[in-house]
C-alpha cells in the first residue's frame, strides 16, 4: 500500500509505525540529549504586513532531527518536553537561537523586524523565567522590542491573576506579548482586556473558513474590532489563499502568516527573502 503512494508516504507510514513501537520513555530519553547532540533546528516563518506586503516579523518554530526517526514536528515532541520538564532547557535554547537570529537580521536589514517565540505553560510557571529571559537578552544584545513572546489562552486561564502579574513583569523587560491560537480556548473575549497583550493571532481554524462561510467572517470581524478597541493588532494564522488574504485585509487585519506567503524555512532560505515584498501575492487581485 505505502509503496504505491510513493516514497514520501512510505516514510510517513514507516515513521508512524516506528513511533508507536517506541515507548514515550525512549523518546523522552532521546529528547534529553537532543540539545547537546545538536539535533534541534529552529525554522522561521515570515509574518507579512497586509497594508503593503512588507516583511514584518517571523515566528520561530522548532523541529527535531531525530537520529533514527527522521525529522519530527513539534506536535510529535513538545508535549513530551512539557510533561518531562525538558521544555525548560529546550525552551531557553530556542529563545537564545531565535534572539540571536533576529538580532542579526535586524542589523543586516536595518528594518524593525521582530521575532515571535512560542512560550509553553511550563515556562510561564517557571520561577526564574524572568532571569532567564533577561540573561538571554543580555547575551544576544537584542533590543527587547525585537521580541514577541506567544502565549495561549489555555496557559493563562487556570490562574488569571498569577498569569497577568507574570506577563506584566515580562512586559517590564520591554518585550511584547502575542496571544496565539485565539478563538480555540475558553471565554476568550471576556478576559482579553485583563492581559497586557499587544498582539493577537487569529487561529487557522477561523481563517480556513473565511472564503466559504459568512458567519466565520463575522466572527473574525468582531474579533478584529474588539482587538483594535483594546489597542491590540491582529495577525491571521494559516493564510493559504489570495481570497483569504484580501478578505482579511478588507476586515482591517494588519498582518498575515501562512503558506500563501512562505512556509517555515531554515535561516539560509530566509536570507533570500529579507528584502522581498509579498504584495504581488495578494494585492493585485480584487475580491
Ligand atoms: P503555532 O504556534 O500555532 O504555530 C503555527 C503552526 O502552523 C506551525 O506548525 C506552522 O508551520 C503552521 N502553519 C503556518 N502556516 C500555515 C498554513 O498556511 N497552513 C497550515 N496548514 N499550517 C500552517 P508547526 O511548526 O508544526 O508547530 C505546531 C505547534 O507546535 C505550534 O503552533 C506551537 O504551538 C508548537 N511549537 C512550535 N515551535 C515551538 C517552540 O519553539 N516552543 C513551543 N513551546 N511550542 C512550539
Ligand atoms: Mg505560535
Ligand atoms: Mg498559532
Ligand atoms: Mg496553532
Amino acid at each position: 500500500y505505502a509503496k504505491s503512494h510513493g516514497a514520501e508516504n512510505y516514510a510517513i507510514f514507516h515513521q508512524t509505525m516506528h513511533l508507536q513501537s517506541l515507548t514515550r520513555m525512549q523518546l523522552e530519553h532521546d529528547l534529553s540529549r537532543a540539545v547537546w547532540q545538536n539535533e534541534l533546528r529552529v525554522c522561521y516563518q515570515p509574518i507579512i504586513s497586509l497594508a503593503d506586503g512588507s516583511l514584518q516579523a517571523f515566528e520561530a518554530l522548532v523541529r527535531w532531527q531525530h537520529p533514527t526517526l527522521g525529522l519530527l514536528s513539534p506536535d510529535q515532541f513538545i508535549a513530551i518536553a512539557e510533561d518531562s520538564g525538558l521544555i525548560i532547557p529546550i525552551g531557553a535554547w530556542i529563545l537564545r537561537e531565535a534572539c540571536e537570529q533576529i538580532h542579526k537580521w535586524r542589523n543586516q536589514t536595518h528594518l524593525p523586524l521582530s521575532m515571535h517565540v512560542n512560550l509553553s505553560a511550563r515556562q510561564l510557571d517557571q520561577l526564574d523565567l524572568l532571569d532567564s529571559i533577561r540573561g538571554i537578552l543580555a547575551e544576544t544584545q537584542l533590543d527587547p522590542r525585537g521580541l514577541k513572546l506567544e502565549i495561549t489562552e489555555t496557559m493563562v486561564f487556570n490562574n488569571l491573576e498569577y498569569a497577568a502579574a507574570m506577563l506584566r513583569q515580562i512586559k517590564g523587560l520591554g518585550i511584547q506579548l502575542s496571544m496565539d491560537d485565539f478563538g480555540t480556548g475558553y471565554a476568550s473575549l471576556s478576559y482579553l482586556h485583563q492581559l497586557p497583550v499587544d498582539n493577537l493571532k487569529i487561529d487557522r481554524s477561523f481563517v480556513e473558513t473565511i472564503d466559504t462561510s459568512g458567519t466565520e467572517s463575522e466572527i473574525i470581524q468582531a474579533v478584529i474590532q474588539l482587538a483594535h478597541s483594546l489597542n491590540i493588532d491582529v495577525v491571521a494564522e494559516g493564510v493559504e489563499t489570495v481570497e483569504q488574504a484580501n478578505r482579511l485585509k478588507n476586515l482591517g487585519c494588519e498582518y498575515a502568516q501562512g503558506y500563501l506567503f512562505a512556509k517555515p524555512m531554515e535561516p539560509g532560505q530566509i536570507e533570500k527573502v529579507l528584502h522581498k515584498n509579498f504584495a504581488s501575492l495578494f494585492d493585485a487581485v480584487q475580491v
